[in-house]
C-alpha cells in the first residue's frame, strides 16, 4: 500500500468563534462520516491461519448480521486485515484480492453493500517496516482518505490487540471482540472497550453513535 500521507482536508466551515460581534455561525458540517472499521479473520470469519481460499472462509456467527446492522444505520463499513501470508510467499496479494472479491460476491447476494477491503501484504521480518499493518493506523488512515471519514467518530473491531492499537492510533473508539484469538487476552488498553462478537459490538456501536 503506498502513499498514506495527505489525504484531503475536506473544507471544515468557518473558524470556530468567528470574529467578535459577528452573526453566529451555521454550525459547521462536520467534516466526514462515521465508519465502522472491522477486523477480517477471527472477527468476521473463522481465523484458519493463513488462508486465502474462498472454500476455506466461513463467517463467524452473527458476522453478516452485524454488517447488515451497520449499513443498515447508515453505517460506512471497511474490512482492514493484516496478510502477513503475502510476505511470507505461503500467497499472492491477488489471492487475497481473488477471495475478497468472492466475498464481496456473497455479500451482494444476501442484499449487502459490499465493503471496501483494505489488506497489508507486509511483515517486518521479510518486507521491512511499514506503515499499514496493524498496530500502525494505516490502512484507517487510507480508507478515511478515501472515503471522507471522521475517525474521531469512528470505530475499529477487532480480535487482537493490534487490532485495538491501530484503532486507538486512528483516534478511534476500539472495540475487542472475544471471538478468534481476542477469546484469550487478559487486559486490554484502558480505553479500550469489549464485546463477545462482532454482532454485540455492533449493537454498542449503534448505541455509542447516536
Ligand atoms: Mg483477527
Amino acid at each position: 500500500m503506498a502513499g498514506l500521507a495527505g489525504g484531503p482536508h475536506g473544507p471544515s466551515g468557518a473558524p470556530a468563534g468567528g470574529p467578535p460581534g459577528a452573526a453566529a455561525p451555521l454550525k459547521a458540517a462536520p467534516a466526514g462520516r462515521p465508519a465502522v472499521f472491522l477486523d477480517r479473520d477471527g472477527t468476521l470469519n473463522l481465523d484458519r491461519g493463513y488462508a486465502w481460499r474462498w472454500e476455506d472462509f466461513e463467517w463467524l456467527p452473527g458476522a453478516v448480521e452485524a454488517l447488515r446492522l451497520l449499513q443498515g444505520q447508515g453505517l460506512f463499513v471497511a474490512v482492514v486485515t493484516n496478510q502477513a501470508g503475502v510476505a511470507r510467499g505461503l500467497y499472492r496479494a491477488e489471492d487475497v484480492a481473488a477471495l475478497h472479491r468472492r466475498v464481496a460476491a456473497d455479500l451482494e447476494r444476501r442484499g449487502l453493500a459490499p465493503p471496501p477491503f483494505y489488506h497489508c501484504p507486509h511483515h517486518p521480518d521479510f518486507t521491512g517496516p511499514c506503515g499499514c499493518r496493524k498496530p500502525a493506523p494505516g490502512m484507517l488512515l487510507q480508507a478515511a482518505a478515501d472515503h471522507g471519514l471522521d475517525l474521531s467518530r469512528s470505530f475499529m473491531v477487532g480480535d487482537k490487540l493490534s487490532d485495538l492499537g491501530a484503532g486507538l492510533a486512528a483516534g478511534c473508539v476500539s472495540i475487542l471482540v472475544r471471538t478468534g484469538y481476542g477469546a484469550g487476552i487478559a487486559a486490554l488498553p484502558p480505553t479500550a472497550l469489549e464485546a463477545p462478537d462482532v454482532l454485540e459490538a455492533s449493537r454498542l456501536i449503534l448505541k455509542l453513535a447516536r
